[in-house]
């Protein structure tokens, strides 16, 4: 079951392709491989979560470096014979059913399905030291973490309407919370500042300059006021935004959030393209990416039965 040649062309033609190599693409992939489909990962290897030092509640691996857990998964799913790896980055994707055309780089590639797994991109606060503290002492996910805040001083990070309902979870594992504002005015009208009032959160409408102490030892937030406001962690919530660009290029139909939007099989608005994880919309964890990836692989494989594999 090697890719066949395309007509027409020297490139190479898998029965499916999946852009994405984190949980969702590569759950996506195995299942695909049990069906002996031809399959190709394209993976850029850009991880959102390269900086984090465990991952949480993944049942089975919980706590796991998301790195050993990307190791494992990787090393399964090259078990299956059609499935192979490509590190590069897709520019550009075209086509129609049976028929679709990426682009990465100088390179090629046909296929008859599409499965976008490409996730979601963050915006960080702009705070030096953030990224030596990234993945330590300092994350975004409430559930993913909020744990590991039990008892101790938090600092969140954000400004936005959310922010509100966001420091006020944390509350529930969180000795203290903080908002740090970046400066700005936090969206949130009196009801909510009484709210944040009433429960203890201190709202800081100034900028957070410089995080405080080594990495999983942070000690707190100087502000420019020239204050520090003491934290052992310190949560962000600002903005993510879905990975879209290919699915849109390929026409498929976006949520009000920017999500692809899919049906219960993972099937997007285009025939033939599938999309599963983060990208599509949903809680934003490990198991749930691999649950979407493995109904949109197994869908996708479906798709293709009645033809020669
Ligand atoms: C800081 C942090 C901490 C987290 N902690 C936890 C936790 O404790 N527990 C938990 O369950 N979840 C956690 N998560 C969430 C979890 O990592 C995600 O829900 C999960 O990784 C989503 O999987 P995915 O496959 O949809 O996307 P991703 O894992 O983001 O994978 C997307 C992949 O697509 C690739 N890609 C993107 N565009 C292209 C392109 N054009 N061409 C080729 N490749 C491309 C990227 O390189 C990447 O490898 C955390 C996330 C972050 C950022």
């Amino acid at each position: 079951m090697a890719p066949e040649a395309a007509e027409g062309a020297g490139a190479p033609c898998f029965d499916a392709a999946i852009i994405g190599g984190g949980p969702a693409g590569l759950s996506a992939a195995s299942w695909l491989g049990r069906y002996r489909r031809s399959v190709v990962v394209i993976d850029s290897e850009e991880y959102r979560n390269a900086c984090v030092e465990m991952s949480h509640g993944y049942l089975g691996t919980d706590p796991a470096p998301p790195a050993e857990l990307r190791r494992r998964a990787r090393q399964e799913v090259a078990r299956y014979p059609t499935v192979t790896f490509a590190k590069l980055r897709v520019d550009r994707a075209s086509g129609i059913r049976d028929r679709f055309l990426l682009s990465a780089g100088n390179e090629t590639l046909r296929a008859r399905r599409i499965l976008l797994a490409t996730g979601v991109s963050d915006e960080y606060p702009e705070v030096k030291g953030f990224f030596e503290h990234y993945g330590a002492s300092v994350f975004h996910c409430t559930s993913c973490d909020g744990y590991e805040a039990k008892d101790c001083d938090i600092v969140v990070f954000g400004w936005g309407n959310q922010v509100t309902g966001f420091a006020l979870s944390l509350l529930t594992w969180a000795a203290s919370v903080s908002v740090v504002t970046e400066g700005r005015h936090l969206e949130a009208d009196h009801a909510d500042r009484d709210l944040l009032a009433a429960r203890g959160v201190t709202v800081i409408e100034d900028d957070g300059v410089e995080l405080v102490g080594q990495r999983g030892g942070l000690e707190g937030v100087r502000l420019a006021s020239g204050a520090t406001v003491s934290c052992q962690l310190a949560f962000f919530s600002i903005a993510h935004r879905p990975n879209n660009r290919l699915a849109t290029e390929l026409g498929c139909t976006l949520t009000e959030g920017d999500c692809v939007d899919v049906d219960g099989d993972g099937l997007t608005s285009v025939p033939g393209v599938y999309a599963a994880g983060d990208l599509t919309p949903g809680v934003q964890l490990i198991a749930n990416a691999v649950a979407k990836g493995a109904v949109a692989g197994i869908a996708c494989a479906q798709s293709l039965l009645g033809d020669k594999p």
